[in-house]
């Protein structure tokens, strides 16, 4: 079964730290949709199969469009495939977007999993990271969403972020707890080039946290999240028993999957295509989209890398049948000195990186790649 993803390249405000392909600009929205659309129809037969596992409405900032524009897409999309064994419907959401009206309207589409872009509890951090809501608004939409009928809550935070250390995380998180959520996306603040921070950065007046106060929140995020219950499955995602996220730990698993929308990309299992992270050349041109074909050695490195992400890790197993023997055997060796390291547990069949291992993720799993 596949996945369908549909991105929403609007945003209200521009968040400080914020990497990812949006646009101001909210007077485009309507001919991207209309455009997304389009790209739907044109754009099924890409994926492998017909029937679909889940959708997932990211961004941007899905929420910026109407419940009834959301169902729109997946009723277009119920035309296309078999949507009759969709287990999970996600929508991201800005937690100011999230009214009564809008969410009595939004439950009555078939979303049925809620993303929402929390990031902290304390005013002065998100003023900080330029986002356009407060910690009440952000309390009062996850109250309001379940009232709503939504039962599947996950919110994103983000630690690391300079002049807010440790306590103000553990705050925002033991509200969080209070506050019931099924599931906690903790992202480390990365600064990229292009981004506010990254210009401040770059003029000498923005200084990232260093490696041991990463590693402190880090832990602290692991560790709180982990005693009030919460799988840590992945680097940065934790759940509730029954509550992962069907479509994220589907990309990780190399299931094929089909987007929508600028700067979306696609998966069919041998080629990735993707369209230009640019509005203006996604709506002069349908035929825009790029691709790439993977090479066995880029799927082994793919598979390697994700798989050690989460908790599950590598199925040597599978690896093996995939790619073959050699390559368990060589991963194995190459393993050796981060399983003798305690870094890498090989266990039942499973090579697999300890949650609390994980910060140093990036190290292992490059050593572990296969080379030219
Ligand atoms: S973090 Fe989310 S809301 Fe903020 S600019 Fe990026 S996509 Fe938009």
């Amino acid at each position: 079964m596949a996945g369908l993803y549909f991105h929403i390249p609007f945003c209200k405000r521009i968040c400080a730290y914020c990497d990812f392909y949006k646009s101001a600009d909210l007077r485009l929205r309507e001919p991207v949709i209309d455009a997304m659309h389009r790209e739907l129809r044109q754009e099924a037969g890409f994926l492998p199969e017909r029937c679909l596992r889940t959708i997932y409405f990211g961004g941007g900032t899905p929420s910026l469009l109407d419940p009834e524009t959301i169902q729109s897409f997946i009723d277009q999309a119920a035309g296309l495939f078999d949507c009759s064994a969709v287990e999970e419907c996600t929508l991201e959401a800005n937690p100011d977007d999230l009214t009564p009206d809008y969410l009595a309207r939004l439950a009555r589409t078939r979303v049925n999993r809620l993303s929402i872009g929390v990031q902290s509890l304390n005013d002065d951090e998100l003023r900080r990271m330029n986002r356009r809501h407060t910690a009440q608004t952000a309390r009062n939409a996850i109250r309001l969403a379940r009232n709503a009928g939504f039962g599947n809550i996950t919110v994103d935070v983000i630690f690391g972020v300079p002049g807010f250390g440790a306590e103000i995380l553990q705050r925002t998180l033991s509200e969080l707890l209070d506050l019931d959520v099924q599931h906690v996306s903790a992202y480390h603040l990365t600064v990229e080039p292009q981004t506010a921070f990254g210009r401040l950065m770059a003029r000498g007046k923005f200084t990232p946290v260093g490696e041991r106060v990463s590693e402190e929140e880090y832990l602290l995020v692991h560790r709180m999240l982990t005693d009030a219950g919460f799988e840590h499955y992945e680097i940065s995602n934790y759940a509730r028993s029954g509550y992962r996220a069907l479509h994220n730990s589907a990309y990780w698993q190399g299931v094929p999957y089909l987007g929508i929308g600028p700067a979306a990309h696609s998966f069919d299992g041998q080629q990735r295509r993707w369209a230009p992270a640019d509005i203006g050349r996604y709506l002069a041109d349908p035929d825009c989209h790029e691709s790439e074909r993977l090479s066995l050695r880029d799927r082994y490195n793919e598979t390697v890398m994700t798989a050690l992400r989460t908790a599950r890790g590598i199925d040597l197993d599978s690896l093996a049948v995939s790619f073959g023997e050699h390559r368990r055997k060589t991963l194995l060796d190459a393993a050796k000195p981060w399983i003798e390291a305690g870094d890498l547990v090989l266990r039942n069949g499973r090579l697999y990186i300890p949650p609390e291992h994980f910060l140093i993720s990036d190290a292992v799993i490059a050593a572990l790649f296969w080379e030219c």
